[in-house]
């Protein structure tokens, strides 16, 4: 058994870089310690990220689904580079381990990696009209020349729905759905080549929802970008994703084409799930299924299977031993002793 108190590094095999994917991350792991005691020592760690791995293709979009507290913000931050270090595993973007980079490496790095926030208000400085927050970092970069900035802001705002007069305004002069469009602008004006959207619809009305997935669908398709979309939203998940990676209490569980995974989910989680998404027909009978008991704590996980507190398919092995990931169809990853 682990001990919960340790952080073993450099436990999991290299992967050599494959150019089809951009980015491709592999026993990834972010603990972070639990400090105790008068001299502040390290007592324990919230183990957020706990060997997630999955390789993402250029141009397509992988939605990242689970309940609060998975870990799934975390896995994004720390590809991007956001949280401190990492603990363990690799992160290669472009096969460029992102870790091994200094300072100004990232710097100008960090420009074809960006983030979509949930909440586009707080993310947006009250105090800089929309010209500047979308044109800040691009002048920081120094992308374009003088004589071209007011042109390119006015067409990259032009590209994610907003007018040219907007430059001026405040973002709580805007709506909820325009403020995101702003937040769209400002990554995309640095013409990244690979986004987190971390729920960014979430906080937005259902009506502008669509509006918001339909643009980052346009751009994507415009753009050759590619998305890791962070949701809880199984629906929103299914229309905009090619691959889906299903995580609980830091681990991947299952991953693999949208349409293998919506339609014959394998991991009794992932079934779980997808038992709650609604059918649009008044007729048809929902099998939900209803997961006892909630989320365990990241910080003292259960051994074996992290599941086994609350699957019903639970069996004894489930408790002491750790599933490994299985391919049970081409592309499909589950990791549960169902399938050894
Ligand atoms: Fe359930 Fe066992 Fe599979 Fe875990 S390994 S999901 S406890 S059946």
């Amino acid at each position: 058994m682990a001990d919960n108190n340790t952080v073993k590094e450099n436990q999991f095999t290299p992967v050599t870089y494959d150019p089809q994917y951009i980015l491709m991350v592999n026993a990834l792991k972010k603990y972070f310690p639990i400090k105790g005691g008068m001299i502040s020592k390290t007592v324990g760690y919230v183990k957020a990220v706990d060997g997630v791995t999955f390789n993402l293709k250029r141009g397509t979009t992988m939605g990242l689904v689970g309940e609060s507290g998975c870990g799934k913000t975390t896995t994004g931050r720390t590809i991007l580079r956001l949280s401190g270090d990492k603990t363990d595993g690799q992160v290669l973007f472009n096969g460029q381990e992102v870790y091994d980079l200094s300072t100004k490496e990232m710097r100008s790095i960090r420009t074809k990696m960006q983030i979509i926030f949930q909440d586009p208000f707080s993310s947006l400085s009250p105090r800089l009209p929309v010209g500047e927050i979308i044109g800040e970092a691009v002048r920081e970069h120094g992308l374009v020349s003088k004589a071209e900035f007011n042109d390119y802001i006015d067409q990259v705002m032009d590209n994610c729905g907003l007018q040219p007069f907007h430059k001026d305004r405040y973002p709580h002069e805007f709506s909820g759905g325009q403020r995101q469009r702003i937040c769209i602008a400002r990554a995309l004006a640095l013409n990244p080549e690979f986004v987190v959207c971390d729920e960014p619809v979430s906080a937005l009305d259902v009506s502008i929802q669509a509006q918001i997935i339909n643009l980052l669908k346009d751009l994507q398709d415009r753009y050759k970008l590619t998305y890791l979309f962070i949701s809880h939203d199984l629906s929103v998940v299914e229309h905009i994703s090619d691959t889906v990676g299903v995580m609980y209490l830091g681990n991947l569980v299952e991953y693999g084409n949208t349409t293998d995974i919506f339609k014959n989910p394998l991991h009794p989680y992932t079934k779980a799930l997808f038992s709650a998404i609604p059918i649009p027909d008044p007729d048809a009978k929902m099998d939900r299924i209803v997961l006892e008991g909630t989320i365990p704590s990241p910080a003292n996980p259960p051994t074996g299977c992290k599941f086994h507190t609350r699957c019903a398919n639970c069996m004894a092995k489930c408790k002491e031993t750790a599933p490994q990931q299985k391919e049970i169809e081409p592309g499909h990853y589950v990791v549960c002793h169902l399938y050894d």
